[in-house]
């Protein structure tokens, strides 16, 4: 069976169970050294406004660069460094790199763009979050209000200590909370109920059938008209193609993010979109007297 390593990574075809258990074995011990050796990467993939395509926000998305294997997506390691604890160290490094790179555009371009960070379960349960994250934002100087820590609902209240204390805190600190691949898992409304949470975001995999299943359809519908009755704000997450966009928009979500405006890029690129942006409202303002 073929395994893939996330989108536009390293692909392993037809290994046996065997050969894929020592391939673990071998990343996890790689992994280990992984931030140290400086092999770590954030991404940003922008989050627009629906109603003008205008870049609002932007997600923290790790990457592991593999001295031999290349890019390796987080769908494939974060699981490998949730198992080994190692999750607890990533997660902070990529949490002080996405505050401290937000601060520099924010300095640099003049626009207070929100930050998302991804948090595993067992960051949320981990008794020092808050002093992770109140350090993280004291060094890099970012307003606590533009960082928002997303928090996927597979997680388990109950199973998870310190996990609603840990939430309320953050947001004690001033932080957003956002529910990331909201109606994915078993307690979507529970979360909603008993967390402090200020966005939805939309699941991919029910933004993917618009236009292709009228019963995701009515979810993505209703999810958003449930978001904003409870004056939650609403991300719609993997938009493709300008019919998502047009059925989204016509349906009042807040923000979008997907492949159709942008894909993850690493901070140059990232850097050169936002110059980008600013050339063409200096030319649009220009036109304009
Ligand atoms: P997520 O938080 O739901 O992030 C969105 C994922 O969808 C990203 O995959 C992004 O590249 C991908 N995506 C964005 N737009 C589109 C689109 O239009 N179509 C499709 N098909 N995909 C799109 P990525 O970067 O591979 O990350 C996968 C997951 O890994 C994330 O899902 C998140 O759960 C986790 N992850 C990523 N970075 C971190 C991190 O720093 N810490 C933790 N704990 N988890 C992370
Ligand atoms: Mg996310
Ligand atoms: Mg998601
Ligand atoms: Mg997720």
């Amino acid at each position: 069976a073929a395994k893939s390593l996330g989108r536009n990574n390293y692909q392993i075809y037809e290994i046996s169970a065997e050969q894929a258990q020592q391939q673990n074995m071998a990343l996890k011990s790689g992994l280990r050294h992984a931030e140290h050796n400086g092999e770590l990467r954030v991404f940003y993939q922008p989050q627009v406004d629906a109603a003008s395509e205008d870049i609002v926000g932007m997600e923290a998305l790790v990457r592991w660069e593999h001295p031999e294997l290349g890019f390796i997506g987080p769908g494939f390691f974060i699981p490998l460094a949730e198992e080994t604890g190692l999750i607890v160290s990533i997660g902070e490094w990529v949490l002080r790199t996405a505050c401290k790179q937000a601060q520099e555009w924010e300095r640099k371009f003049g626009l207070r763009l929100r930050l998302g960070v991804n948090l595993s379960a067992v960051q949320l349960m981990q008794p020092n979050l808050l002093d992770i994250v109140s350090s993280a934002l004291q060094d890099s100087g970012l307003d606590p209000g533009l960082l928002e820590m997303e928090v996927t609902e597979s997680i388990s209240i109950k199973a998870a200590p310190n996990l609603v204390e840990n939430l309320h805190g953050l947001h004690k600190l001033g932080c957003r909370i956002a529910i990331d691949d909201f109606g994915t898992g078993a307690a979507s409304l529970d979360y909603l109920r008993k967390l402090p949470a200020d966005r939805i975001k939309i699941d991919q995999s029910f933004v993917r059938n618009i236009g292709v299943d009228p019963d995701d359809e009515a979810i993505v519908r209703a999810t958003i008209e449930m978001a904003h009755r409870l004056k939650r704000g609403v991300v719609a997450e993997g938009v493709e193609i300008e019919q998502h966009l047009h059925f989204l928009r016509a349906n009042r979500c807040d923000e979008l993010q997907g492949y159709l405006f942008c894909r993850p890029l690493p901070p140059p690129a990232f850097e050169k979109l936002l110059h980008e942006r600013q050339r063409l409202l200096a030319t649009a303002d220009a036109a304009e007297e």
